[in-house]
This record gives structure tokens, sequence and C-alpha cells, in this order.
């Protein structure tokens, strides 16, 4: 199919051959004849797949008839960050250069009075972050009471961030009569009740994952004690042909401590996260993808959706808590068909992280080395990594296993979007350089990962206390973790309490 079959008007065809496309996308072969009959649609597709062009397109060519009431916006996209909201914008400009429409982009962290001014002239599309949208109709500079096309992009994105209750007062303010789009990488049950909600009888489309990471991004895992993990990057940048690199940490905090380390280094480097402020953001992305700077230390903001054409590689600095997000970072390079490399670098502790990424992408990630620096096994070692969040607070970076996110509600208000890890592990701190705390665990058997490992069963430990806890009628259950979950001792049980008591004449 062409994009000539799909009933676009010249206008939009000509600006689509002009951003050099020759063939709809999968989902925009199915996305958009449906749209364009004023149909909903219920799409479950990752960035990656076209799914912008696939709802943009057809909403240029709807919209082309009629105009903006100042403070009335025609249609509303929302989008969970910032960038991603850039950059629909951006898309509507390439694909709407042959209409006059007019667009605004409300996000934190940009100044109230333009936004307004812009609003006061009448908008045909307004692209949104939830927070500061829903400022602005709550001190009443915005009616949605005109709004036709209402699009909710990366749904399960939102969910993780906390924004559903945001985005279903700003539903409720749309009228019932309009047309909903309403896209999401996943469908959990959650996903589907809010679709079942903002969606009436829509058209289900669903594509596949954009071409699996493996395809065109040639991946790499190295293991390094916690404390060479910075030596371990700038080695592995200084080896590889780097032409230009995003460096991904999994807290903000780190995201500065690397990237002035970095630069201390004599390092090209930029830094990208949350809390900066959004003048700020827009102007590090800008210079990082026009090349002024070579590599990127960002947050997992930076992660999703994010388009920098040739981007050589990906660093993980960071192991990242959710497995899914490995496959947004690594997707940033090998872009477009293009290759790119990924080198993950992993502390010892990371096993499970490590492990649940193997589980998501179906295959182990080729295992490297540094030159000049000792490699480690990945461990799976529970023990280790209870007590780690102790050694953790001296200097020591355990990382906690992939754990679901909380579903914490954030705002994208001006003090910045957080982007912060749900279950945020303990961290190495700047400047110190002291070995993490080696525990040696006995009664824990470290398990050399492999995804099977994950599965293994780990021995069980029943203590003199928690057999006590259960004759007393405590929770106890058959998994070690059970047994020894004592309240008010979170999940590590002080060895002393574990010790047999010998009871006078017993
Ligand atoms: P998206 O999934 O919307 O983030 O799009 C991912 C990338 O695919 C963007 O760089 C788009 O410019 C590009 N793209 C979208 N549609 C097409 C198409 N039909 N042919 C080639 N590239 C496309």
């Amino acid at each position: 199919m062409d994009f000539v079959d799909l009933g676009l008007s010249p206008e939009v065809l000509q600006a689509v051959t002009d951003a050099g496309y020759t063939k709809p996308t999968p989902i925009q072969e199915q996305a958009i004849p449906v749209v364009l009959t004023g149909r909903d649609v219920l799409g479950c597709a990752q960035t990656g797949t076209g799914k912008t062009a696939g709802f943009t397109l057809p909403m240029i060519d709807i919209l082309a008839a009629g105009r903006a009431k100042a403070r009335m916006p025609r249609s509303l996209i929302l989008e969970p960050t910032r960038e991603l909201a850039a950059q629909v914008a951006n898309s509507f400009e390439t694909y709407g250069k042959h209409h006059k429409l007019n667009m605004a982009l409300l996000i934190g962290g940009e100044s109230f009075a333009d936004q307004e001014r812009k609003l006061d002239r009448g908008v045909d599309v307004l692209i949104a972050t939830p927070g500061r949208l829903l400022d602005l109709i709550e001190r009443g500079k915005i009616l949605l009471s005109d709004v036709k096309i209402l699009v909710i992009d990366e749904a399960d994105r939102m969910l993780d961030m906390g924004f559903i209750p945001d985005v279903e007062r700003i539903v409720g303010f749309l009228p019932k009569l309009r047309q909903t789009l309403f896209f999401s990488a996943t469908m959990p049950p959650e996903i589907r009740r809010l679709a079942d909600a903002f969606l009436s009888n829509p058209k289900e489309i669903s594509v596949a994952p954009p071409a699996s990471p493996a395809a065109t991004v040639e991946q790499a895992l190295v293991v390094v004690d916690a404390m060479e993990k910075r030596e371990a990057l700038r080695r592995l940048i200084r080896a590889e042909q780097v032409k230009n690199a995003i460096i991904f940490c999994n807290r903000k905090r780190d995201v500065d401590i690397l990237y002035k380390s970095l630069v201390k280094h004599g390092f090209d480097a930029v830094a990208l996260h949350g809390d900066m402020a959004q003048a700020k953001r827009t102007e590090t992305l800008e210079r990082f993808k026009a090349g002024e700077a070579r590599l990127l230390v960002a947050s997992d903001v930076a992660a999703r959706g994010l388009d920098i054409q040739g981007l050589s590689h990906v660093f993980n600095f960071d192991v990242p808590i959710h497995a899914e997000d490995y496959v947004h970072r690594i997707g940033r390079t090998g872009r477009a068909g293009q290759s790119g490399k990924s080198f993950t670098i992993a502390a010892p502790e990371d096993g499970r992280a490590v492990a649940a990424i193997t589980a998501l992408i179906g295959k182990e990630i080729p295992l490297a080395t540094v030159e000049g620096l000792t490699s480690e096994a990945l461990v799976y070692d529970d023990t280790r990594r209870r007590r780690g969040g102790r050694a953790g607070s001296r200097g020591s970076a355990p990382h906690r296993p992939a754990a679901r996110p909380a579903r914490t509600r954030r705002r994208d208000e001006a003090s910045g979007q957080s982007d912060e890890p749900r279950r945020a592990p303990p961290r190495e701190r700047a400047g110190d350089r002291r070995r993490p705390e080696r525990i040696h665990t006995p009664r824990a058997e470290p398990v050399r990962m492999t995804p099977e490992g994950m599965a293994r069963e780990r021995p069980a430990n029943v203590t003199p206390f928690a057999e006590a806890v259960e004759r007393r009628g405590g929770r106890h259950h058959d998994g070690r973790e059970e047994q020894q979950r004592i309240v008010g001792f979170g999940d590590h049980l002080p060895a002393f309490l574990a010790r047999p008591v010998r009871l006078a004449g017993g």
C-alpha cells in the first residue's frame, strides 16, 4: 500500500514526500484511513513504529476545515514527557507545513505568559503534558469544550509516571462527543479499563514492536566492580569509535555526577534530566542533536521516543531497574536501519536486573571485557543484596532487582518532571573511592546469572524465631522470604534473633 491509497490530501502527501517517506508503516496503513472516517482508535504500538505520523497526518486533514476560537483548542494531544510533546509538535510542523494550522505546546518549565499568548490567538492543535495543562485549566486560562479530537499517547508510560488521575480529570473537561485516539505500547488491565472509559466503539489496531533491538543494535555487557564503572565507561568510550552517544544513568543525581566526572576527564559531554529547567533541556538536546557535544548523559527521560539521527552508541552506565527501559534505551541507536552499538555496564550485584532483561529480550547479552580491567561475574545473591542496602549507604552500589513501579503521582510542574526510578537503588557516592564492602554470606548460595537462575530455589532457611512466629499463629508460608519477614524488620532478620534461645530448665 502507498500513501496515496490512504485518503490523505495532496498537501499532506506532499509533506510526506518532502519528509522522504516512501511507504506507510503498518500502523499508518491501518490507522490513517480509520482516523479519517472519524472513528475512535485503540492502538497498541510503541514509538519507532511511525505512530506519530499515524495520527498527525489524518488530524491535519480533519482540522484543515474550520477555525479555532481564542482559548478553545480544537484538538488535544497528551504526552507523558516534555520531550515527546516537543517531538510531536515537530511532527506537526513537518507534516503540516502546507497548511495554516495553529499549534501550541504546553509543557512544564516554559513561560506561562508565552503559552497563554498563543492560546489567546486560538489553536487548532494543543500538545500538552498533563500537569501543565491542568494548571492552566484550573486557572481558567483554557477551555476544552471545543475539542473535537483527543489523542492520548504512550498511555502505559502515563500510568507508570502516575499521570492517570490527571488524565482522567482532563478528559472530564472534554465534550463527550469527540474522536479519541488512544495509544499504548502495552495493554495491561488498568490501561484497558481506561481505554474502555475513554473510547467509543474503537477500531483496535495492534502492530508488532519495531524491529527487535537485536536486529540493528550490537549489544554488549561488561561486568566490573561497582567502583570501576566510571573507569570502565571512560575506557570503552576511548576504545570505541564513538561518533555520538547517550549514556544512561538510573537517577538524576547520578547524571550530574557522571557528567561532571566525564567533563573533568576531558570528555565532550552534556547532561539531560527531568530536574533541569525546560529551556536548558531543550538547549542541551539541540546542542547534542547538532553535534556540538559528543556525549549526552541522561536519565530515562531521554529513553523513550527521542529521535536522534545516526546515534552511534548507547551506554548504560547503570543497568536499568525496569527491563523494558533497556529496550527503550538501546533503541535510541540503530534507528531507521542504521547500525548501532550498546554497552551495558553492570556490577556483580546487578545479576537479577540483567536476568530480567535477558528474559525480556529472549537472549543473553554477549559479554565483553574492558581492556585493563578485571571482569567480574554476575551474581544473584539475595542476602548480599539486602545487606548491601546498608553497605551502599557507606559507598558501595548494589542494585535492587527489577521491581514494578509504584504508581506514585508525579506532576510535570515547573519544578521539573520527575523521571526518577520508582524504587531507586542505593548508588555510588561521588568521590567515595572505598571498595564496596564484600559481605560473606554463608547461608546464601551465590548463583551465576542465567534466566533459569532466577527461578532456582534458594535453600530453605527456617529459623527458630520464624518457627516460633508460626507457632504463635504468625504469618508463615512456604517461601523463605515469608518465613523471615517479621513485622518491624523489613526484609532483614537480625542474626541474633534467629539464634535458638536456651531456656532455663529447657
Ligand atoms: P514514531 O514511532 O512516530 O516515533 O516514528 C519513528 C521514526 O520513524 C521517526 O523518525 C519518523 O520520522 C519515522 N517515520 C515515520 N513514518 C515513516 C515512514 N512512513 N517511512 C519512514 N520513516 C518514517
